[in-house]
C-alpha cells in the first residue's frame, strides 16, 4: 500500500536493524485518515470471507482494527494484556512481547466470541509471530475459526510470516519490509 509505505518512510524512525518506530501515526499518535484507508484496504481484501468479527490486541492493534470494523460493518474485540476486576468469565493465554522482551498474559471475556465465529485478526506489526500464536490459541479455546490475518507492517525478515503460512492461513500485509539495514528500508512489493 503506497500511502502507508510513504508514511513509514517520511514519519517512521528506524531504531535499529530490527525495530521500527511509528508513534507518529499508529502507536502513540493516530492518523485517522491513514487508518481509514488501511481499514478500507483490509475490508476490500476480506469482504467475501463471511467474517463475523474482528479481533486485535491492545493497544496498538486497536486503531487499524476499528477502522477495518467500520469499513466491514463488523464488531471489533481487543484482547487485553491484564485482567480487569470486572471480567466475569475470562479465558487466558500466555504470550511474549517482542518489543518489551517479556512474558505477559492475554485475556478476554469468554462471551465476546461464540462457537462458529469466523475471525479476522488485525495487528499493527508482525515480527516473530508470537502475538499471533497466542491469539490463535485463545481462538482455539473459544471454538472460533481464523478466517484471515491482516497485518499493517510486516517485517518479512523475521519468522512470523513463515510460521503463519506454514499453518495454511490467509495472511495479507499492507507493507512488507525485506530489510532495514543501515537506516534504509527495502520493500517487498
Ligand atoms: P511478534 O509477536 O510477531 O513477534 O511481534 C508483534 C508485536 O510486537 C506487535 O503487536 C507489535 O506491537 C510489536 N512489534 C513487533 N515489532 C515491532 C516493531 O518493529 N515496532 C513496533 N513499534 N512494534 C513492534
Amino acid at each position: 500500500m503506497k500511502l502507508l509505505q510513504e508514511a513509514i518512510e517520511k514519519r517512521g524512525i528506524i531504531l535499529n536493524d530490527n525495530i521500527l518506530k511509528v508513534d507518529s501515526f499508529m502507536n502513540h499518535q493516530i492518523d485517522p485518515q491513514l487508518m481509514f484507508e488501511i481499514g478500507k484496504e483490509f475490508a476490500d481484501h476480506y469482504r467475501n470471507q463471511e467474517i463475523t468479527k474482528i479481533v486485535t490486541i491492545e493497544s496498538s492493534g486497536i486503531a487499524p482494527a476499528v477502522f477495518t470494523g467500520l469499513a466491514m460493518n463488523l464488531p471489533v474485540v481487543f484482547l487485553k494484556k491484564s485482567e480487569p476486576s470486572t471480567m466475569i468469565d475470562p479465558v487466558y493465554v500466555e504470550s511474549f512481547s517482542f518489543t518489551k522482551n517479556r512474558k505477559y498474559t492475554l485475556c478476554m471475556e469468554s462471551s465476546m466470541l461464540e462457537q462458529g465465529d469466523k475471525i479476522l485478526f488485525i495487528d499493527d506489526f508482525l515480527a516473530n509471530g508470537q502475538a499471533f500464536e497466542s491469539f490463535e490459541s485463545l481462538m482455539g479455546k473459544c471454538g472460533a475459526t481464523i478466517a484471515g490475518i491482516g497485518i499493517v507492517i510486516e517485517k518479512s525478515f523475521q519468522k512470523g510470516r513463515k510460521t503463519i503460512e506454514d499453518k495454511g492461513y490467509d495472511i495479507y500485509s499492507l507493507a512488507r519490509i525485506q530489510s532495514m539495514e543501515n537506516g534504509k528500508i527495502n520493500w517487498i512489493d
